[in-house]
C-alpha cells in the first residue's frame, strides 16, 4: 500500500484537493465548488467523498492538511470568515476527521505555504525564513528555529495588517496604512489610479478603465518601460521592502520568499525590493537575508502547501 495525505484548500469559491505522496508529488487532483455547501456538513460530505474518488485501491490516505481563511491551528476552526459561506466558529478539523478516521490539521494557507517550501521548496535546509503570498492581499508564514510562528491566538504572522504608513489606506481589516494596502495586486493597482491622477504621463494605463486595471495589466506595462507602471511597481517593492526590513529586525530569516501573482512581474518587482532591502535594512542584518521566489510550482502550490502541512505534523 502507499500511504498518500490529502491537501485542501478552501477558498470563497472553489475547494481544491489533492492527494500528494511524502515526496510532495500530487498524484490526483480535484475541486468542488465551496459555495454550493452552505451547511458545513454537506460541504464535508462532498469533500471526503471527492477526496475517496481520487484514491485507487493501492492506496492509503493517512492524513489530511486543509488551507482555509481565518483558520485556527490550534482549534482546527474556521472562525468567523468573511468569504465563506459558513457563519461563526466551524469545527471542520472535527467534523473531517469524524468522516475520514485519519488525523487532520487545519491552518490558513500562508502558514501552509510556509511549510509546503520547508517540505518541498526553497526552504528545505531552512530553519528561519518567511514566505509572502502576494495576491488580492498579502498572506505570511513565518517560519522560526523551523516551527511556523503561530503566537498565543493561533493568527500570528499577519505582516499584510502590519501599518506601513499610519494614517494611511483604508485595509479590509477596519484599519489604515497596512502593508497589504500597498504591496499586493490591489495596493498595486490603487498605486497606479492614484499616481495617474497625480501625474500628466503620458501612459498606456490612461487607456483602460480603473475597473479593468490588473496587476498583470500593469507589469506588462512596466516591461514596455511605461513611466506610470515602473514607478508604481517601484512603490510596491519600496513599501514590501519596508515590511520585510521590520521582519528581519523581528526574526532575522535566512530568506524571504515571494510567491503569487504579483511576483510574476520578475525583476521588475524582485530587483527593487532587494536594492531597497539592502539600503534600508539595520547594519547588521546586511547581506544575511535572500529575496527569492518560491521554490514550489504554481499550479498546484495550494494543495502541495496543505499536504505539506499533514506530511508535517503525522513527522511529529
Ligand atoms: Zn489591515
Amino acid at each position: 500500500m502507499k500511504q498518500v495525505v490529502a491537501g485542501v484548500d478552501i477558498g470563497g469559491t472553489n475547494t481544491i484537493f489533492g492527494l500528494a505522496d511524502s515526496s510532495g508529488k500530487v498524484l490526483a487532483e480535484g475541486r468542488i465548488l465551496t459555495k454550493d455547501y452552505p451547511d458545513i456538513r454537506k460541504f464535508v460530505a462532498a469533500l471526503s467523498e471527492a477526496i475517496n474518488k481520487l484514491r485507487k485501491k493501492d492506496i492509503e490516505l493517512i492524513g489530511i492538511g486543509i488551507g482555509a481563511p481565518n483558520a485556527h491551528y490550534y482549534k482546527g476552526t474556521i472562525e468567523l470568515a468573511p468569504n465563506l459561506p459558513w457563519k461563526g466558529v466551524v469545527p471542520l478539523a472535527e467534523l473531517m476527521r469524524k468522516k475520514n478516521e485519519v488525523h487532520v490539521v487545519v491552518t490558513n494557507d500562508a502558514n501552509a505555504a510556509a511549510v509546503g517550501e520547508m517540505m518541498f521548496g526553497g526552504a528545505k535546509s531552512m530553519k528561519n525564513f518567511i514566505v509572502l503570498t502576494l495576491g488580492t492581499g498579502l498572506g505570511s508564514g513565518i517560519v522560526i528555529n523551523g516551527e511556523v510562528v503561530y503566537g498565543h491566538t493561533a493568527f500570528a504572522g499577519e505582516l499584510g495588517h502590519t501599518t506601513v504608513v499610519p494614517g494611511g489606506r483604508e485595509c479590509g481589516c477596519g484599519r489604515k496604512g497596512c502593508l497589504e494596502t500597498y504591496a499586493s495586486a490591489s495596493g498595486l493597482v490603487r498605486t497606479v489610479l492614484q499616481l495617474l491622477s497625480e501625474f500628466k504621463e503620458e501612459s498606456s494605463l490612461r487607456d483602460i478603465p480603473p475597473s479593468g486595471l490588473t496587476s498583470k495589466i500593469i507589469a506588462e506595462a512596466a516591461a514596455k518601460k511605461d513611466p506610470i507602471a515602473l514607478e508604481a511597481m517601484d512603490y510596491t517593492a519600496e513599501m514590501l521592502a519596508f515590511g520585510i526590513i521590520n521582519s528581519v529586525v523581528f526574526s532575522s530569516p535566512e530568506a524571504v520568499f515571494l510567491f503569487g501573482g504579483l511576483t510574476k512581474a520578475g525583476d521588475i518587482l524582485f530587483n527593487p525590493v532587494r536594492k531597497y532591502v539592502d539600503e534600508n535594512v539595520m547594519p547588521i542584518f546586511k547581506g544575511t537575508v535572500r529575496i527569492l521566489p518560491s521554490g514550489i510550482s504554481e499550479s498546484n502550490a495550494a494543495v502541495i502547501g496543505a499536504a505539506a502541512l499533514a506530511w508535517n505534523e503525522l513527522k511529529k
